[in-house]
């Protein structure tokens, strides 16, 4: 057991999480957690299966994405996740993932404007669609990095999938649920050819004014 151990954990944990809610599946998307005190973080293998994988097969990287540890090649997006790290302290685990319904929007290049308050209240003001590039490339990176500053929790990757971030993984996997809520509500909602409602700005200002304190509190040194 290394001093990595109840990080590696961690990682599988949220993956079986995600795989049994039907988030994850077979090698798709990734997921990583922060090492406040390492500045590093441990992130899934790439092109590995969920189903397989164990504490052993978790790769830990520093945020520059040099390898500390691990056998097997580091996700592909590890430099994503390390810039969401380095861009958002208030960011302790990181899930990207090909979601269904939230990908539907990565392909119509729409984004979700806020429709329910604890929308609002936990994933921002809206989900905002980033620009297109491919996977695993810096020009992804560089693009996710032009969104964070709207402070945000939730994100989608045109043509792509998902990303979700949050302080803990219980919230991170309760990001990704309500992510998919809204968008297959908002997607039948559009179906109808009528008009989509939308909270109330001034709802929406105060739920958004919390989560910003709850991310100042997490961002606060560890
Ligand atoms: P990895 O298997 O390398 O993590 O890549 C999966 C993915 O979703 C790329 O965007
Ligand atoms: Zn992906």
């Amino acid at each position: 057991m290394t001093s990595y151990a109840s990080y590696k954990q961690q990682v599988v944990d949220i993956c079986r999480q995600l795989v049994e809610k039907g988030f994850l599946a077979g090698t798709g998307g990734n997921v990583s957690v922060r090492i406040p005190a390492e500045k590093a973080f441990a992130v899934t293998p790439s092109n590995y299966d969920y189903m397989k994988m164990n504490p052993d097969d978790i790769c830990i990287l520093a945020l520059d994405t040099r390898v500390i540890e691990g056998n097997l090649k580091p996700s592909i997006e590890s430099s994503l996740h390390a810039a969401i790290y380095e861009t958002r302290p208030d960011a302790n685990v990181v899930i990207h993932t090909h979601q269904i319904y939230a990908s539907a929007f990565a392909l119509i290049n729409q984004p979700i404007p806020a429709l329910f308050d604890e929308q609002a209240r936990f994933l921002g003001r809206s989900v905002e669609i980033v620009s297109y590039a491919p996977s695993g490339t810096a020009f992804l990176k560089k693009n996710i990095v032009a969104k964070l500053r709207n402070h945000c929790n939730a994100y989608i990757l045109q043509n792509h999938g998902a990303v979700c971030l949050a302080d803990t993984a219980e919230r991170a996997i309760f990001n990704v649920q309500l992510l998919e809520k809204c968008a297959l509500t908002y997607l039948l909602a559009l179906c109808t050819d009528k008009k989509v409602s939308r909270i109330p700005l001034v709802v929406r200002e105060i739920a958004v004014s919390k989560l910003r304190k709850d991310q100042e509190k997490a961002a606060s040194p560890k």
